[in-house]
């Protein structure tokens, strides 16, 4: 109830897309109740949690952010929300994002931008001003240019602003090149990015097959793993997840730091990294090594070329997967049908953004057959080359990567709405995507607050299913 509050107060920070109706929400709580009464209470029991809007959830609409799938309503649960209604997790609604999942500030949605809500401790004035103003009523979004506001990261922007505003106690994101821990960054929340394959993508839509992670956004690491615990495994409707039995992931408090090895990749220090940043992230490294960790310099030689490698991937996944959306079986139809040809020209014009489409054309130009060895089969083993790179790395003894997620901390609106697509994703995405590439579990840790007492954060990797190692470590940080 407390969440279902904060969350009407915060409404035009735009958070949520779909808010789960209040005769649905008494019927979870009631539920819960009981089983704390009969003293059958399952891990997530009571526990609020949203889903961003690219989680089929039956009977709700699932919308992605686009005019595309605005009515799209699906007949069934991903697993990740079966999971967590089964452990007794309370689902608050769906939350915002940039459409399909591409953008790095949510603020490429058809239900308007997604405002930080720390704009609400650091700009009071700001959020007067957006009272008057509800970005949830309009989709005129030049309303919010003045006064100017910090963005809240993307593309699960939504999930990680409810979490941060208290509207829930966790929320799903989905990683496919960071958009779980880059508004987690900007959000001042942990946000956690397992190894690819232990959370299932079943009933996810779709943006990158060999990339799309479910994210976990929550306040603590603890509560992190409790989450990972309650939703990892096998699941027989994805064939990508791993089929070993599954052995919960346990946060060691007394961890041992004198026999963990922390590597400082030097390639991610890029030039246009915040001083605040670097400061964090040597005072991190310090502290580390003052507890008796082992903490040295490596090197990752083909992670600058991750941006362009992820680009090329990505459009061509985009290209094969957005196939489905011609305005047939479902999503948005355009009327005017003269013809087959134009039915799908006219609604996949209509209700996919100037982003999606870019990416769709750059997909099948990279895949045209005099393209396709040159980009597609040329970017499959410039990635395997930042695969290796991880591999290398951890096979010298290495435990985990300790680097920055994010640039800055939360660039402001005006600035980030002057960027085109692709400078926002080669500046957004520099230190989350090689995790992706890699498939390995990554999380970003808000660890302190810049000048303008904004949440800074850095990122900790580790190599494919080390959680329990990754986690413990987190949780020393906070
Ligand atoms: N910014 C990246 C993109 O636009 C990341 C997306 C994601 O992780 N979903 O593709």
């Amino acid at each position: 109830i407390a969440c279902q509050q904060r969350l009407h107060k915060t409404n035009k920070l735009n958070m949520f897309v779909t808010e789960t109706t209040s005769g649905e929400l008494q019927k979870q709580i009631q539920s819960s109740n009981k089983a704390y009464i009969e003293g059958a209470a399952k891990p997530l029991e009571g526990i609020p949690i949203a889903f961003k809007d690219n989680f089929c959830t039956k009977g709700v609409r699932t919308t992605c952010g686009s005019k595309m799938l605005q009515n799209y309503i699906p007949p069934y649960d991903a697993t990740m929300v079966t999971k967590c209604k089964q452990a007794g997790g309370i689902v608050m609604g769906k939350t915002n994002m940039d459409e399909f999942a591409m953008g790095s500030g949510s603020l490429d949605s058809c239900h308007g931008p997604v405002i930080n809500p720390w704009n609400l401790v650091v700009s009071p004035h700001i959020h007067s001003e957006l009272s008057q103003n509800s970005p949830a009523e309009s989709d005129d979004t030049a309303s919010l240019n003045e006064p100017d506001w910090y963005i809240s990261g993307g593309s699960s922007g939504g999930s990680a602003a409810a979490v941060a505003a208290g509207a829930c106690l966790a929320a799903f994101g989905s990683d496919t090149g960071g958009s779980t821990r880059n508004p987690a960054s900007y959000c001042g929340v942990v946000g956690f990015k397992p190894t690819y394959g232990l959370l299932s993508r079943h009933g996810l839509i779709p943006l990158v097959n060999s990339m799309d992670v479910p994210g976990i956004l929550t306040k603590t690491v603890e509560d992190s793993a409790l989450v990972l615990n309650s939703v990892a495994g096998h699941d027989i409707l994805d064939s990508t997840t791993f089929t070993e039995a599954y052995t919960p992931f346990i946060i060691k408090e007394d961890l041992d730091l004198s026999k963990v090895h922390i590597g400082i990749p030097k390639e991610f220090h890029a030039p246009s990294l915040s001083e605040e940043v670097l400061m964090l992230w040597r005072k991190t490294a310090d502290m580390f090594e003052k507890a008796g960790a082992k903490v040295s310099q490596v090197s990752m030689p083909h992670a600058q070329l991750c941006i362009i490698c992820y680009h090329v991937l990505c459009c061509c996944e985009v290209a094969s997967n957005f196939s489905r959306y011609d305005g047939i079986e479902f999503g948005l139809r355009d009327g005017s049908e003269e013809s087959t040809e134009e039915l799908y020209a006219g609604s996949r014009h209509k209700g996919f953004n100037g982003v999606v489409r870019g990416r769709i054309l750059a997909g099948n130009f990279f895949l045209l057959k005099k393209n396709y060895t040159k980009f597609f089969l040329k970017a499959q083993k410039v990635r395997r080359l930042i695969s290796n790179d991880f591999r290398q790395v951890f096979s010298t003894g290495v435990n985990l990567l300790l680097t920055p997620t994010t640039l800055t901390d939360a660039p402001l609106h005006s600035w980030f709405s002057k960027q085109d697509n692709r400078t926002r994703c080669e500046e957004q995405d520099i230190f989350t995507t090689p995790a992706n590439m890699a498939g390995v579990p990554a999380m970003s840790l808000p660890l302190g607050l810049s000048r303008q007492g904004l949440p800074l954060s850095l990122q900790l990797i580790g190599p494919h299913f080390s959680e329990s190692l990754l986690l413990s470590a987190a949780h020393w940080l906070e």
